[in-house]
C-alpha cells in the first residue's frame, strides 16, 4: 500500500462531554439570576446531550426527515407525517428534560431552569424544539378556555412523550402547535381568510366549523393548535384538536411539507381545514391579542435557540482550532485566529446573557420591573440575537475551513447549525416586526424608559463608553416615534443591556472587551477585529469545552 492515506492534523470530534459543566457563561448566568439554584438537573442534561448516542440520534433525524402520507392505498385521507425513530429518541428526550411544559406546574426559577435546559437542547439539535417551544409557549394562552386549559394542561406538562396518532384521551402527554401565517400575509394576521362559523356550544364552550388554510404550519403531527380564523366579530383564536372528542379525526388536510434550507428533522406543512371543529379561545374578535400571549414567550425561545446555536458553533470552532495546525502552530494561538475566536466568544456569552436575563423575568409575574423588562427585552432579545446568528455562524464554520462546509451525510453540525441559524429570526416575527413591536412597547409612556434606566443602573460608572451610551438611551426612547430608527433603537438597547449584564456576571475582561468593541466603536464590521488591547487569552480561555 502506498502512505497516500495517512490521516493527519485532522481534529477529533467535540464528543461525550458535558454541554453544561462546559459552559462557563451559562453557569455564571444562572447563579446571578438564581443565586443558589440547584442546577444537579441541568448538570444531568449536559451529560446526555453532550454523548455521541445523542449525537447520532440528532444526525439520524436530520438526514432522514419526515414524510407525508396523505392518503392510505385505497384512496381514504391519511393526512399523517411518519419520523424516523431518532426524532422520536429526541422529542422523548426533550420532554423527559421538562422542556415544554412542565414550568407552568410552578417553581421559583421554573422558567429559568427551563430556559436553560432549552438552550442546551438547541446545542444538540434545534429542529425538535419547535413543537416542544409551541408546548410550552402554549399555556398562558390556552387560559382563555377555562375548560380546555383544565383538561388538556396536566397532558401538555407530562413529561412521558407520547408520539402516536391516537385520540388525546388515549394519551398521557400531548403537544400542541400553533396557526396564524396565511399565503396571503404573515406578519399582517389581520389578511387571514380562514373562516369561523358558528357550530354551537358544548363542555369547552362555543364551537365553530372553520374553512380555510394554513400556509405554514409547523409540527403537524402535534395533538392540538391554537389557530386565527375570522368570526361574525373578527379575527379570533381557537382551539384546533387533530382529533375529535367523539373519536373521529378532524378534517385537517395535509397538503404538503415545506422543502426548507435547514430546520430538515421538524416537518412543517401546508394544510387546509375542510370545515374543521375549532373551539373559541378567549374572546370573538380578540384573537390576535390571545395567540400573541403564546407568540411572546415563543419569541423568547428564538432567542434562547439561537444563544445555544452561537454556544455550539463555538465550541465546534474551539475544538477545531486547537487541534488544528497551520504554520507550525495550532490555529487557535495564531493570533488573527485568536480574534475571531475572542469576538465570537464575547457574542456568544452576551447573546446567552440576555436571553437567559429575559427567561427569569417569566418567573415573576407579580414584579412590575420583571413585566416592564418582559416587555422591553422580548422583541429586543429576538431581534438582536436572532440577527447576529447567521453572521455568527459564518464566522465560527470558517474558523474549520472546507471542513465547516461539507456535511457528509448530516456529520457536518456546523454546516446544520449554520442552515437552521436564519429560521429563528424569520418565524415567530422577523426582525422588523420585532423593531416595531418594540416601538409600540415604547409609545406606552415613560414607565419602560424608566425601567431600562434601572437595569442599567448596576453598570453605571464601570466604563465611560457604557456611561455615554446608556445616557443617551432615555431620551432615544422618549423620542422614538420614527419607524426607520426602530432596528438602531433595538440594537442599541440590546448592546447597553448586554453590557450591564456582563458587569454584573462576567469577568472584567469580557465586559472591558465588549465595551471596548460594541459600544466605543474600537470594532470592525467583521468579526476578528477587537481592538490589540483585549485580553485575547482570557476571553479564550473561558470560552474553552475542555
Ligand atoms: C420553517 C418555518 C416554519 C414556520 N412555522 C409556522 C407555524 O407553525 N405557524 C405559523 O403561523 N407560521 C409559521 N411560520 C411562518 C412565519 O412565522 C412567517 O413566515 C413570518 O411571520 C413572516 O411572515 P410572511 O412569511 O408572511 O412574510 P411577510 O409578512 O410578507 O414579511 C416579509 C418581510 O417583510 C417585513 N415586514 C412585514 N411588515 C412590515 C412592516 N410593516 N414594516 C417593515 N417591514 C415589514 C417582515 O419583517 C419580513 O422581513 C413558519 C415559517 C418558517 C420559515
Amino acid at each position: 500500500m502506498e502512505p497516500t492515506h495517512d490521516v493527519f492534523n485532522q481534529p477529533e470530534p467535540l464528543t461525550d462531554y458535558n454541554l453544561f459543566v462546559n459552559n462557563r457563561p451559562m453557569r455564571d448566568a444562572l447563579r446571578f439570576n438564581a443565586p443558589g439554584l440547584d442546577t444537579d438537573d441541568l448538570d444531568e442534561l449536559g451529560v446526555m446531550l453532550g454523548s455521541g448516542e445523542m449525537q447520532v440520534h440528532a444526525m439520524l433525524a436530520n438526514v432522514n426527515p419526515p414524510q407525508l402520507r396523505t392518503h392510505d392505498r385505497f384512496g381514504h385521507r391519511a393526512d399523517t407525517v411518519s419520523f424516523h425513530p431518532s426524532y422520536h429518541a429526541l422529542m422523548a428526550a426533550a420532554a423527559g428534560a421538562g422542556l415544554h411544559g412542565t414550568p407552568w406546574a410552578g417553581g421559583e426559577h421554573a422558567h429559568l431552569l427551563r430556559a436553560a435546559g432549552f438552550m442546551l437542547f438547541t446545542e444538540l439539535e434545534p429542529s425538535i424544539l419547535c413543537p416542544i417551544s409551541m408546548t410550552y409557549a402554549v399555556m398562558p394562552a390556552l387560559q382563555g378556555n377555562p375548560a380546555i386549559a383544565a383538561e388538556w394542561g396536566p397532558k401538555l406538562a407530562n413529561r412521558r412523550y407520547d408520539g402516536r396518532f391516537v385520540a388525546a384521551s388515549e394519551k398521557s402527554a400531548v403537544t400542541m402547535g400553533m396557526g396564524m401565517t396565511e399565503k396571503q400575509g404573515g406578519s399582517d394576521v389581520r389578511a387571514n381568510t380562514t373562516q369561523a362559523t358558528a357550530d354551537g356550544s358544548d363542555a369547552w364552550g362555543a364551537r365553530y366549523r372553520l374553512v380555510g388554510h394554513k400556509w405554514f404550519f409547523s409540527a403537524p403531527m402535534c395533538d392540538a393548535f391554537l389557530v386565527l380564523a375570522q368570526a361574525p366579530a373578527g379575527l379570533s383564536c381557537f382551539f384546533l384538536p387533530r382529533w375529535l372528542p367523539d373519536g373521529s379525526v378532524n378534517p385537517i388536510r395535509i397538503q404538503r411539507l415545506k422543502d426548507k434550507l435547514g430546520n430538515e428533522a421538524n416537518a412543517s406543512s401546508e394544510v387546509e381545514f375542510h370545515g374543521a371543529q375549532a373551539w373559541l379561545v378567549g374572546e370573538e374578535g380578540r384573537g390576535v391579542p390571545q395567540i400573541l400571549e403564546m407568540g411572546n414567550m415563543t419569541r423568547l425561545d428564538c432567542a434562547l435557540g439561537t444563544s445555544g446555536l452561537m454556544r455550539q458553533a463555538l465550541s465546534l470552532a474551539l475544538n477545531h482550532t486547537a487541534q488544528r495546525h497551520a504554520f507550525g502552530k495550532p490555529l487557535i494561538e495564531q493570533p488573527l485566529m485568536r480574534n475571531v475566536l475572542a469576538d465570537l466568544a464575547l457574542e456568544s456569552e452576551a447573546a446567552t446573557a440576555l436571553s437567559l436575563r429575559l427567561a427569569r423575568a417569566f418567573d415573576r409575574p407579580g414584579d412590575r420591573q420583571e413585566l416592564l423588562m418582559r416587555r422591553l427585552l422580548t422583541p429586543i432579545s429576538k431581534f438582536w440575537v436572532c440577527k447576529r446568528g447567521s453572521h455568527f455562524a459564518q464566522e465560527a464554520m470558517e474558523c474549520l475551513g472546507g471542513n465547516g462546509y461539507v456535511e457528509e451525510g448530516g456529520e457536518g453540525v456546523m454546516a446544520r447549525i449554520y442552515r437552521e441559524m436564519p429560521l429563528n429570526s424569520i418565524w415567530e416575527g422577523a426582525g422588523n416586526i420585532m423593531a416595531l413591536d418594540l416601538l409600540r412597547a415604547l409609545r406606552k409612556g415613560g414607565e419602560v424608559a424608566d425601567a431600562l434606566t434601572a437595569e442599567l443602573a448596576p453598570a453605571r460608572g464601570a466604563h465611560a463608553a457604557f456611561d455615554r451610551f446608556a445616557a443617551s438611551l432615555p431620551q432615544r426612547i422618549d423620542e422614538a416615534t420614527a419607524e426607520t430608527d426602530g432596528r438602531r433603537l433595538a440594537q442599541d438597547v440590546a448592546l447597553a443591556v448586554q453590557a450591564a449584564l456582563l458587569r454584573q456576571h462576567a469577568p472584567d475582561f469580557v465586559f472591558e472587551a465588549f465595551c471596548a468593541s460594541r459600544l466605543a466603536g474600537d470594532w470592525g464590521q467583521a468579526f476578528g477585529t477587537l481592538p490589540s488591547t483585549v485580553d485575547f487569552d482570557a476571553i479564550v480561555a473561558r470560552a474553552m469545552p475542555t
